[in-house]
């Protein structure tokens, strides 16, 4: 069965297209729907994580920072009651500090080295330092963690100060713990674990919005200022939200603000990380769906046959009928459970058969025989009567197939009839178009051949006998015929009496031995 036609879709095709079209926006519809759902969950589910993992880590650095403040405290507190410090119990002391501070100094109000550990950093006892940080410790007389900045030694740190108080109570100066930022420290020990493998990662701002942690050292000191959540957690606000970053990178981030410094600590997820488990879920859902769209597109595929089939039946059974009659009992018995089909059916068999009758009457009206498409008996009569009464010369050629019956007897009656209408096309080529070429009845035929001598009209007779001889018929072998001839006016005035006159010389090629012509010899009444 074809799904198109040169007249335009099948029903079933109109019906499979249906099918597929519904259940394909079935599916599209679900997993459209599923993937909203499941990605603003996730969305949630990260922004949710990052927030509390941000909240955790300020609350971490938060005593972290405490600690150090003690720390850095007791060592004021002891440089307070020495007047001098032993540069050994200096080390002894930075040694228990190594984990958080990259190195102390003792500064007194001078802003004069007294002590520091370890001393190979650049400056040594005695030096004077000259960074604002440490005029401001002077100022302020009391404890502190500072912004970031260029020490004296060229290291980007962040100082954590106490100041130096005698046992008069007089200030002497202060001590300082550093954080180098650029290198390893509190801070990256702390957070360099957590980086999980989905591109997740930690960045901390100081208050001024100055990254003082990244993954990216080359960042550390650069201003992050623009980004939103930046701007929110130096406010001293904690949350969540969805931001692109500075280079275009979109994030699902967590914010949390660290109080005693004034810290922002910032985790962020790519927003990518959602792309991968979408793809996961539809290609999950279209697998799963898969046998089941095979089964309702297999079953779509049956009913719209079920529907179609008898309705295509019909449609080509009616296509071939109208190129052709067919007999009644061709008709085909249409079986559907559908009323429509039925109905519809039993219609087109009622029109089938009426215009089977129309075109016989129409056939008989019109005086072509059916079997050959030459003209009838009663087209000949017409013509020849027509030709008579205007006076028209004309010569009629009648024609037997020689033992046709014998034809039929061996190779049977289809065999037979395509004998006939091989014959009538061969008539047809020969004769030229102001004859008439007809079927008499049976396997004789006949040429009426007009403004015609009997002269030409033996020739073209012979020439269509001689034709008919030398090639092969659909039985396979040659056939022959036997012509007679008459002509008018001369063998007769009447249509009778010149048929009579032709069959007469008809009779006489077959008596002759077939296969020839004859000319009648007998003149006109
Ligand atoms: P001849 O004319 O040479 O004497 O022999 P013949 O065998 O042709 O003789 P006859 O006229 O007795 O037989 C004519 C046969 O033509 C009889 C019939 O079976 C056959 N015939 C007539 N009309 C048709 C037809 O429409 N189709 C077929 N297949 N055969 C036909
Ligand atoms: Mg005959
Ligand atoms: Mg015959």
């Amino acid at each position: 069965m074809n799904y198109f036609t040169k007249k335009g879709f099948t029903l079933r095709f109109t019906i499979s297209l249906l099918v597929i079209t519904a259940i394909l926006l079935t599916m599209l519809t679900s997993i459209t729907s599923a993937v909203q759902v499941n990605r603003s969950s996730l969305i949630d589910n990260y922004l949710n994580k990052n927030e509390s993992y941000a909240k955790k880590l300020a609350s971490n650095t938060n005593e972290l920072l405490i600690t150090m403040q003690e720390n850095i405290g007791a060592i004021a507190k002891i440089s307070g009651r020495e007047p001098e410090i032993d540069p050994q119990l200096f080390d002894d002391l930075f040694q228990e500090n190594t984990q958080y501070f990259n190195s102390i100094v003792v500064a007194d109000n001078n802003r004069i080295i007294r002590a520091l550990s370890p001393r190979t950093i650049g400056i040594s006892v005695g030096d004077k330092i000259t960074s604002e940080q440490s005029k401001m410790a002077i100022q302020l007389k009391k404890a502190f963690i500072s912004e970031p900045y260029r020490a004296t030694t060229g290291r980007l740190i962040i100082l954590i100060s106490a100041p130096i108080i005698d046992n008069s109570g007089r200030y002497k100066g202060f001590v300082g713990g550093t954080i180098y930022l650029e290198e390893k420290n509190v801070l990256s020990n702390m957070l360099k674990e957590h980086f999980f493998g989905d591109g997740s990662y930690v960045y901390v701002v100081e208050k001024g919005g100055e990254l003082i942690f990244h993954p990216n050292k080359k960042r550390i000191g650069q201003s992050v200022l623009q980004n939103e959540v930046v701007q929110k957690v130096v406010l001293g606000q904690s949350g969540s939200q969805r931001v692109t970053n500075s280079g275009g990178d979109r994030f699902l981030a967590g914010y949390a603000f660290e109080p005693s410094s004034a810290w922002g600590i910032i985790s962020q997820t790519p927003a990518q990380v959602i792309d991968e488990p979408m793809h996961n879920l539809v290609k999950r859902m279209l697998l799963v769906s898969l046998p089941f769209l095979l089964l309702i597109l297999l079953l779509g595929w049956w009913v719209a046959n079920r529907i179609a089939k008898p309705l295509h039946t019909l449609a080509q059974f009616s296509d071939e009928a109208m190129l052709q009659p067919v007999p009644a009992e061709n008709i085909p018995d249409i079986k559907s459970y559908y009323y429509e089909v039925r109905l519809l059916s039993q219609s087109v068999k009622i029109a089938l058969q009426n215009m089977n009758q129309d075109l016989t009457h129409l056939r008989n009206e019109v005086k072509i025989d059916e079997l050959t498409g030459l003209a009838n008996r009663r087209a000949f009569d017409e013509v020849m009567a027509g030709w008579m009464e205007s006076n028209v010369p004309f010569a009629l050629i009648l024609m037997d197939i020689d033992h046709f019956k014998q034809v039929n007897d061996t190779y049977g009656h289809v065999v037979g009839d395509d004998c006939l209408r091989y014959l009538a096309r061969i008539m047809q080529l020969m004769a030229s178009e102001d004859d008439l070429c007809f079927r008499y009845g049976g396997e004789e035929f006949g040429i009426l051949v007009k403004h015609c001598g009997l002269g030409r009209a033996k020739d073209l007779a012979d020439r269509l006998r001689e034709q008919l001889a030398r090639t092969k018929s659909p039985a396979g072998t040659s056939i022959t015929l036997s012509a007679g001839i008459a002509a008018f006016p001369v063998h007769g005035r009447s249509a009778q009496q010149l048929v009579e006159r032709a069959d007469e010389a008809l009779y006489q090629s077959k008596k002759d031995g077939r296969n020839r012509t004859t000319v009648s010899s007998l003149p006109g009444a």
